[in-house]
C-alpha cells in the first residue's frame, strides 16, 4: 500500500497544481454545479456530448481542497472521448473504490484512477473525492444542482 499512497500523493499535487480541463466550455450540451458542504468544495461541469452518446468535451470551474479539485481533474481526463454509459460504469466503479467496496482484485476500467483507493481509509475525504463523478451524472442526467449532502 505504501506505493500506492505515495502515487495518491504526487497525483494529487499534480492534478491540483495543474487541473486539466480547467476552463468554462462555449458550447456545453449538459452543465451542472456541484457542492460538498461538508468540506466547501463546489464545481461547475460543462459537458459536451455529441453523436453516438461520446462524450466529446467536458471541463470543470471552481474551488475546494486539492482531493476534490485533483479527483475533478482526472474524472475529466478519464471520461473525455469515453460514451456517457462507459463514464456510468466508471462512476459506480470509483464510487466503490473510494467507499472501499471495491475488491482490489477484482477485473474493472479505473485505470490511474486506482490512486484514490486511498480515500477510503477517510471517510471524510470519500465526498470530495466523488463530487464530480456525482456533478457528472447530474449533469448527463439534467439535474442542474447535486449536492453530496
Ligand atoms: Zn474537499
Amino acid at each position: 500500500m505504501t506505493n500506492l499512497n505515495e502515487l495518491y500523493q504526487q497525483v494529487i499535487l499534480d492534478h491540483n497544481r495543474k487541473p486539466r480541463n480547467y476552463h468554462e466550455l462555449e458550447d456545453p450540451t449538459n452543465t451542472a454545479q456541484g457542492y460538498n458542504p461538508l468540506c466547501g468544495d463546489q464545481l461547475k461541469l460543462y459537458v459536451k456530448v455529441g453523436e453516438g452518446g461520446v462524450i466529446e468535451d467536458v471541463s470543470f470551474v471552481g474551488s475546494g481542497c486539492a482531493i476534490s479539485k485533483a479527483a475533478a481533474s482526472m474524472m475529466t481526463v478519464t471520461v473525455k472521448g469515453k460514451t456517457v454509459e462507459e463514464a456510468r460504469l466508471l462512476f459506480a466503479e470509483f464510487h466503490k473504490l473510494v467507499t472501499g467496496e471495491l475488491d482490489p482484485g477484482a477485473e474493472n476500467h479505473l485505470g490511474k484512477l486506482k490512486v484514490f483507493a486511498g480515500v477510503s481509509e477517510f471517510p471524510a475525504r470519500v465526498k470530495c473525492a466523488s463530487l464530480a463523478w456525482h456533478t457528472l451524472h447530474g449533469a448527463l442526467e439534467g439535474t442542474d444542482t447535486v449536492s453530496t449532502e
